[in-house]
């Protein structure tokens, strides 16, 4: 999990780096950083903290350039140390270098000891660097920049959306599988290319298309141009993105993230049904999943729980005691809509199963008669090796428990979970075109001894410059 952003801006890209690394916070709260290329060097700043703490005005405007690329990072892989925030900037030759990815590789510890011993030098934890490295190693062979994103996805395994700076060019490639989003957008005085829609949005910009799973793509002062690398026969987009992880008001792989939360709400009706007096969400993951159920049901929609918005990281807790208390400080009951209540609770999930319990604990503590939890995906039994920061297999509390074991844990009422199939139909894919390795246990690439329904890549042989296409011809064809 992580944001990532690349703009050419003909007004100086700092600035709109920054709004669309503000749009993409939710992708990443640990830390953030931009660098652009001034025309001669590489500019950049980078620090732990959200968006808004990490830059200020002055720092932005020294961050001169036409063009230049942005992360906000979720640490999956790679300490929370410095040196492990993103981008990274590196000098091969006369040739000036950034990278930022959103994704995790599988191979990379194998990889980084093969790099490593042909004497490579790695300065962080992160499987980004090892990316850049292979980008690197492979400049030394062929100045082609083509050649060289080729011959590292050969050797990637994993999920990788990446944006690269090379001098006044911004790279953006995307794994083969297209496991995490990316998306090109045009404004007016330039181009985007970002994780998330809403990242276009932010710069009032117009949402050109999705790139494609092994594309890469080129945007420069004079336009777009992109290039087919790899083809798969099936893909395998992140099911979590849908459930939890993008913002609702986002469009991923041509689907409206709230559209799909909404639908999944209504299935939770049809396949459970309970009288109640009330719908309510846990703000705000699961607020599009129960306008959905309520829509469904006819059951009136009412907010049993209000957030408290400004409980930021920074929030001073020190005490054991302070932070497991901190879910009061966030979620407040609202008594009147609760008290006497019987309420179907909606959330996107249950991962380890610490906030549902205290957040039915609040509920039944503000009188409500009944609580039904109703959870927008199935049990997650098996963890994500492909970006998501989800716990070890013990770690899961639905991981060996049946479904009423783990109701009994959270002290719900009833608990009920949308099948996979409802969860597919409401994303509205091919199921062979998704990984729903967190809940079936099953991933789209050999991973250690998981099972796998391994997707076959081929790569685009011959000479690549041949194979570039401008943009603009390609989505004529596509429309
Ligand atoms: P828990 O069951 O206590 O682990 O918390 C699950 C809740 O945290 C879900 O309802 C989500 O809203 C949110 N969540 C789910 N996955 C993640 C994740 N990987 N990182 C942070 N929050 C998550």
């Amino acid at each position: 999990m992580c944001g990532i952003v690349g703009i050419v801006d003909v007004g100086g890209a700092s600035f709109p780096l920054y709004y669309a690394l503000f749009a993409l916070q939710h992708r990443g709260q640990e830390s953030a950083g931009i660098t652009t290329y001034d025309g001669e060097g590489l500019r950049k700043h980078k620090a732990q903290g959200l968006v808004a703490e990490v830059f200020d005005e002055s720092v932005l405007r020294e961050l001169e350039g036409t063009v230049g690329i942005g992360h906000v990072r979720y640490p999956t892989t790679g300490a929370k140390i410095p040196e492990n925030i993103q981008p990274f900037n590196v000098t091969y030759r006369d040739r000036k270098i950034a990278i930022a990815h959103n994704g995790n590789l599988v191979n990379a510890a194998e990889l980084r000891e093969h790099y490593a011993q042909r004497g490579q030098i790695f300065c962080t934890t992160t499987d980004t660097e090892v990316i850049a490295n292979i980008i690197a190693d492979e400049l030394r062979k062929s100045s082609d920049i083509t050649d060289a994103v080729l011959l590292c996805m050969k050797r990637l395994r994993g999920s990788y959306s990446v944006v690269m700076l090379v001098d006044n060019a911004v790279y953006a490639f995307r794994d083969p599988l297209g496991i995490r989003p990316l998306c090109i957008g045009e404004t007016d005085r330039g181009y985007i290319v970002a994780s998330e829609s809403v990242a276009i949005d932010a710069l009032n910009g117009r949402f050109l298309r999705d790139v494609r799973p092994g594309e890469l793509v080129c945007l420069t002062g004079s336009g777009i141009r992109c290039m087919q690398i790899a083809v798969a026969n099936h893909r395998a987009h992140c099911i979590f993105e849908y459930i939890y992880f993008a913002r609702a008001d986002s469009v991923l792989d041509g689907r409206l993230v709230y559209e799909v939360r909404r639908n999944i709400g209504r299935y939770l009706y049809e396949e459970q049904p309970v009288p109640a007096d009330i719908v309510s969400p846990v703000p705000d993951s699961g607020i599009a999943h129960a306008i959905g159920y309520a829509e469904g049901s006819g059951i009136p929609y009412r907010e049993g729980l209000m957030k408290n918005r400004y409980m930021g990281r920074t929030f001073i807790m020190p005490t054991q005691e302070a932070r497991e208390n901190a879910v009061r400080m966030k979620l407040n009951p609202v008594r009147g809509h609760i008290a006497e209540k019987s309420v179907v609770l909606i959330d996107d999930s249950i991962v380890r199963g610490t906030t549902s319990r205290r957040i039915i604990n609040i509920v039944k503590e503000a009188g409500a008669a009944a609580v039904h939890m109703r959870i927008g995906s199935p049990p997650i039994r098996s963890p994500c090796y492909l970006g998501v920061d989800m716990p070890t297999q013990e770690e899961l509390i639905a991981s060996g428990r049946e479904c009423d074991a783990v109701r009994e844990s959270i002290g719900a009422t009833s608990l009920h979970h949308v099948s996979l199939e409802n969860l597919i139909r409401a994303i509205g894919m091919d199921e062979a075109d998704l990984c729903t390795g967190c809940i079936t246990g099953c991933y789209p690439m050999a991973i250690r001894k998981e099972k796998c329904a391994e997707r076959v890549v081929d790569f685009v042989a011959g000479s690549y410059q041949s194979h570039l296409a401008t943009f603009e011809k390609e989505t004529s064809q596509d429309s």
